[in-house]
């Protein structure tokens, strides 16, 4: 990046600081991964010069004869892989891909049903501070008191009084597969659409080691960056019927002009996501995350659900005597780094939650297997130990640093 280093010194070097923190440091959230080269060549080409609002070949803007060609080939490697009747590729995060379904699917002031935050869902599942809690009357259903699992009874009750326009499927911090197909019974029993946001587990799904949402939901949305391991951005998957009020929600219902870069590496990394190579990396992260669930399990850590099915696990602090934030602070210090989370039911505030949040998704791609998780968990199970003790932290960090600069990323 020698352009940039020569005209702004400033922000070349915070950039290779970051490169370093990111190959001594192990990622453990969940939502984070690390793109390959290929993507990242394609996110930081010229596409960023074009303007082209529309969809292919129904542009405002001339001079789209490439890019009607990158959207399109966008579209059908994502209707390939997921076997979706449609897709909108322009969505240019998650939570905008959210926002422009709603748009597209519902009128202001319709009732929606997703998930309620501190259990698990998604800011734009419903949540009050945001656009969907705001412009849609939501209400909110939770996870089972005693099981805090997911609990298609209750939720069928609350459609059932509630009567939504629009039900949302889907979490940022569950760690159990997600029925989907239940919830599409609920949602045709009380006349809803079903939105499924597969936004952590989209790899997993890619990869056959999660149930796909796609055959039983009326829209699926998802960001591309998380499992999925493309560039950050967001996509939508139609079933029949639905492509052109999708697409209508997304552009001109929400967004101007889609980020064609992002579009070109979104292609690159679903054709990453349809080789033999991206099944077994699926696999690998299910199988770190359930030794890693193991491993602190042995440790005398709390699991919510006690383990995992996916790449996620979600820790309870509260034997513990320490908070989230106390250990994900201290974890950050070793160049572990976590995010505090609130636990279903949390008596603390979400700015100082019982749990913190890990995954396996990011740590996978760099290649650690089984052998790492146990290193993983007994440093994790160290620091709750250490929590006060600088010399003893300084130590762990050295030897996280050493271990983590042997797993460099070659593509
Ligand atoms: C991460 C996430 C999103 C939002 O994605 P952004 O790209 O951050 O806007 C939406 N839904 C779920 C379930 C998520 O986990």
């Amino acid at each position: 990046m020698n352009n940039l280093l020569n005209f702004d010194k400033e922000i070349a070097e915070l950039i290779a600081l970051e490169e370093e923190r990111e190959k001594y440091s192990i990622r453990l959230i969940p939502s984070e991964n690390y793109v390959s080269k290929a993507v990242r060549e394609a996110t930081g080409s010229i596409l960023t010069n074009k303007y082209s609002e529309g969809y292919p070949r129904k542009r405002y803007y001339e001079g789209q004869e490439n890019i009607d060609l990158i959207e399109q080939i966008a579209i059908d490697r994502a209707k390939s892989l997921f076997g979706s009747y449609g897709a909108n590729v322009q969505a240019l995060s998650g939570a905008p891909a959210n926002l422009g379904v709603m748009l597209g699917l519902l009128k202001p002031n319709d009732k929606i049903m997703g998930m309620a935050l501190p259990h698990g869902g998604h800011l734009t599942h419903g949540w009050k501070v945001s656009a969907s809690g705001i412009y849609y009357d939501s209400v909110q259903y939770e996870l089972n008191p005693e099981t805090s699992m997911l609990d298609y009874d209750m939720i069928r009750d609350l459609a059932l009084k509630e009567k939504p326009k629009l039900i949302i499927a889907g979490s940022s911090a569950y760690p159990r597969f997600i029925d989907f197909a239940k919830f599409r019974e609920i949602a045709d029993e009380v006349g809803a659409y079903l939105l499924s946001d597969m936004a952590h587990i989209a790899g997993l799904v890619a990869g056959g080691v999660h149930p796909s949402p796609v055959p039983h939901s009326h829209v699926v949305t998802t960001t591309t960056h998380k499992t999925l391991r493309g560039p950050r951005g967001g996509m939508a998957l139609m079933a029949k019927g639905f492509v052109r009020k999708v697409n209508k929600g997304i552009f001109p219902g929400l967004q101007g002009g889609p980020h064609n870069h992002t579009t070109a590496a979104i292609a690159v990394a679903l054709k990453e996501a349809s080789q033999d190579s991206f099944k077994l990396y699926a696999q690998q992260i299910v199988k770190n995350a359930k030794v890693l669930s193991e491993e602190l399990i042995n440790h005398g850590f709390n699991l919510v659900t006690n383990g995992t099915d996916n790449h996620l696990i979600l820790i309870d602090l509260t034997n513990k005597n320490i908070s989230g934030k106390e250990l994900s602070v201290a974890l950050n210090k070793v160049h572990i780094v976590t995010n505090a989370n609130s636990v279903p039911f949390d008596k603390r505030s979400p700015m100082d939650p019982s749990g913190i949040r890990i995954g396996t998704p990011a740590v996978t791609t760099k290649g650690m297997k089984e052998t790492e998780m146990k290193e993983i968990a007994k440093w994790i199970n160290l620091v709750s130990q250490n929590i006060n003790n600088e010399t003893k932290l300084t130590k762990i960090a050295n030897e996280v640093k050493d271990f983590s600069l042997k797993f460099n990323l070659e593509n």
